[in-house]
């Protein structure tokens, strides 16, 4: 690569991890601010991002009566996903508190959700299944076929199914 593609590129990729990041302080801020404007009652222990969460968007923990977050639902689904899964973890929170009925089943809990619009599920994130979030598109050169691939695939051992000539790949999609 040319010296100076690369200096871009490596500042490229510095301002872009600049944009995304989104850390614990702020988060805490996020959720505090949310729950005094949409809740009336404010939050009063601790958010976090826990990476370790697989599918799960968010979680109450009953014990502490802490909030955590998958960072994964900011990144993939943007800031509107993220509040509205800090307002169904600010529903369990505020119910458990009052000692009034916080699990997804009681009618204290759907009803707090639809006053505040929060998003319906913790459980899973939908589309959050999908191991791989890349796409490599091929195309033979020969006839024209296009393959994609969640892989990589080595275009000097395979060859169209078709016709056999020969393959290239066209692009790469990410979703995150
Ligand atoms: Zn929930
Ligand atoms: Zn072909």
């Amino acid at each position: 690569m040319n010296g100076w593609l690369s200096v871009l590129w490596v500042f490229e990729k510095i301002f872009k991890e600049f944009l995304k990041v989104m850390n614990d302080v702020e988060l805490q801020k996020l959720v505090e601010d949310i729950s005094s404007e949409f809740f009336e009652w404010s939050f009063k222990h601790k958010a976090i991002f826990n990476p370790r969460l697989r599918t799960t968007g968010g979680r109450y923990l009953l014990r502490s009566h802490d909030i955590e977050i998958n960072p994964k639902q900011f990144d993939h689904f943007g800031l509107d996903a993220l509040i509205g899964i800090i307002k169904h973890e600010l529903c369990h929170y505020h119910l458990h508190l009052q000692n009034r009925g916080y699990r997804h089943q009681d009618k204290d809990f759907k009803d707090l959700l639809a006053k505040v619009g929060g998003s319906k599920y913790c459980g899973t994130i939908p589309g959050m299944r999908r191991t791989s979030q890349t796409l490599h598109v091929y195309r033979c050169t020969e006839c024209g076929t296009v393959f994609n691939r969640k892989r990589t695939i080595d275009t000097k051992r395979y060859v169209c199914g078709k016709c056999k000539g020969k393959i290239r790949k066209v692009k790469t999609f990410k979703n995150s």
